[in-house]
């Protein structure tokens, strides 16, 4: 398949380290109704997304006030709440992007 040639492909920065990167490389955060931070694996959840670096060092700062302040920033003011299980959908999907071989069903 030939990539169609793009004269702009999406840019978005990290959150926590301001890096740009294409979007499709970075992770993106969504909120739900209830102000919880989801992992939006296939970044497909229609609403306002944050985006962070596909990197553990941006990952685990998520939670530091560091990350609180981006992350209330990137929402404007509406996050509640950071679940565990959320950082440990993005820590999974980091590693198995890393070991190159993931399984996608
Ligand atoms: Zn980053």
């Amino acid at each position: 398949m030939f990539p169609k040639r793009k004269r702009h492909v999406p840019q978005r920065s990290c959150i926590i380290c301001n890096k740009k990167a294409p979007k499709q490389q970075l992770l993106r955060l969504v909120l739900d109704e209830k102000g919880r931070v989801l992992f939006d694996e296939r970044q497909r959840i229609l609403g306002r997304g944050a985006y962070v670096c596909p990197a553990h060092a941006c990952v685990a700062k998520l939670f530091t006030k560091h990350g609180d302040k981006r992350l209330r920033w990137a929402f404007k003011g509406r996050v509640r709440e950071l679940p565990q299980k959320t950082i440990d959908r993005i820590l999974a999907t980091i590693e198995s992007r890393e070991g190159g071989n993931a399984t996608d069903e």
